[in-house]
């Protein structure tokens, strides 16, 4: 059968390479000049399989007033005369209750362990160079207190399979030196030692590389979709601004936040929205830069400052720093004064580390209400799936929607439960 992806970010190189693996053919088309441009090119890097709770919990009726009020808080909300925000809020906070975040975890993890099996599986077959490493993740807490409560859900996860330890402060320090420079605030660490990390961006185009070069792959770029043609509820025709059509027996959105304009064309709506966040890309000293017997200027092991929601990922000879949630920008825009508060978050923890030579970026995580993807077909048109809406966890998640997508397309026995990836 033929396919036709709209959208070459990780879910959509990552759909096209599970459907040729499958024996389909496949056009993989890409608005931009290549793939990995938009939300999927300098993301924090982390696959983060144990660490997809998502941010609907009940935390946020007590967090709400400081992300409100505060401007250096690492989540910020700026509300907008916008009907699309309101509705995305309005469902972010329904889903805010214990019970839903917990199905919402549950789902998740079985999305996430699917989805490491099968990153494992391709990178065995053929290796993608994305300074792919399994180096373990390190959650550092400040606070005594949120270290002791986390521990109900490091309990909670080991009955869903993940292996993580508490660590004191001289234990974390012992296992990861550059943490000596967090000083006294550093109370303690979850650890996870099968957390990985990798470039997604160069895996991006590791995956869309291997399409185009595959007989049955298609790859197309500078090609944005304006509208699909359609006839008695199923798409015939993907059309490209040059008016050019791709025909296809299927189609995929795999467009990340720009899926819902395309839907909402047919008459479709999905709820989702852009939180935006950043990340500095700061080259690593040398060695021979450092002061004998200093710590090492960053971690080699992933950490996330969980106080200041902040990510820090070793990718060949840079760290990938990468935090922040602002809801109501309504854009991929640098606000300069977000870019000062990470770098000096980042200056007052890992000093060594230049700062002022980091390349900066920010993009929109595609965010459902929930924190769950979208990995489903189409309630309108009978040969459209949507593959949207991966939020924060998108390169986690990638290659087991991926795998998901293609069960429900081929009607077998799907390798997880799809039920919480329908539209809501
Ligand atoms: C600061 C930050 C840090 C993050 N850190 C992590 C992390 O550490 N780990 C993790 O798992 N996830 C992380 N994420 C989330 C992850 O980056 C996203 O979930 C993921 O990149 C979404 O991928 P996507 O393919 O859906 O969207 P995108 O990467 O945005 O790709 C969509 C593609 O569709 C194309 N397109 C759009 N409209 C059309 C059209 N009409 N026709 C043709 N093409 C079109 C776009 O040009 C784009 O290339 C982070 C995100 C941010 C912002």
């Amino acid at each position: 059968m033929k396919f036709a992806i709209i959208g070459a970010g990780v879910i959509g190189c990552a759909t096209a390479w599970e459907l040729l693996r499958q024996g389909h053919q496949v056009v993989l088309i890409e608005a931009r000049e290549g793939p990995g441009l938009v939300t999927s090119h300098a993301n924090g890097g982390q696959l983060s399989y144990d660490y997809v709770a998502p941010l609907a919990d009940p935390g946020v009726f007590r967090d709400l007033p400081k992300w409100l009020l505060n401007p250096a808080s690492p989540l910020r909300f700026r509300p907008q005369i916008d009907p699309r925000q309101w509705c995305w809020l309005a469902a972010f906070l329904k889903a805010s209750n214990a019970a839903t975040a917990k199905a919402s975890t549950t789902a998740l993890l079985q999305l996430s362990y699917l989805s490491r099996d099968t990153l494992h599986a391709w990178v065995n077959e053929k290796p993608i160079d994305f300074h792919y490493k399994t180096n373990g993740k390190l959650i550092a807490y400040r606070s005594p207190h949120l270290l002791e409560k986390a521990r109900k859900q490091v309990e909670y996860q080991a009955t869903q399979g993940s292996q993580q330890r508490i660590l004191g402060r001289e234990e974390a320090v012992a296992l990861e030196p550059s943490l000596a420079q967090l000083g006294q605030s550093l109370a303690g660490c979850i650890y996870t030692p099968t957390e990985e990390v990798g470039d997604c961006y160069l895996f991006t185009k590791g995956l869309f590389e291997r399409v185009a070069q595959h007989p049955a792959g298609t790859t197309l770029t500078g090609a944005k979709v304006l509208r699909f043609k359609t006839q008695e509820g199923k798409v015939t025709a993907a059309q490209l601004e040059n008016g050019e059509l791709i025909e296809a027996d299927h189609f995929v959105l795999a467009n990340g936040l720009r899926g819902h304009d395309l839907l909402k064309q047919q008459g479709e709506t999905v709820n989702l929205y852009g939180l935006k966040g950043y990340s500095l890309s700061i080259p690593l000293p040398s060695d021979s830069a450092m002061p004998p017997g200093s710590p090492p200027p960053a971690p080699s092991i992933s950490v996330t400052d969980y106080e200041r929601r902040i990510v820090y990922a070793k990718l060949g000879d840079i760290v990938r720093v990468a935090a922040m949630v602002d809801i109501g920008d309504g854009n991929a825009e640098i606000r300069p004064e977000r870019i000062r508060y990470l770098k000096h978050e980042v200056k007052n923890s890992f000093p060594a580390l230049d700062v002022d030579r980091a390349q900066t970026w920010a993009g929109e995580r595609p965010a459902t209400p929930e924190g769950r993807p979208i990995i489903s077909r189409s309630r309108r048109l009978d040969n459209l799936w949507l593959n949207l809406g991966h939020g924060a966890l998108g390169f986690t998640l990638a290659c087991g929607s991926a795998v998901l997508l293609h069960a429900l397309i081929s009607g077998r026995p799907a390798p997880i439960d799809p039920a919480p990836f329908k539209p809501r």
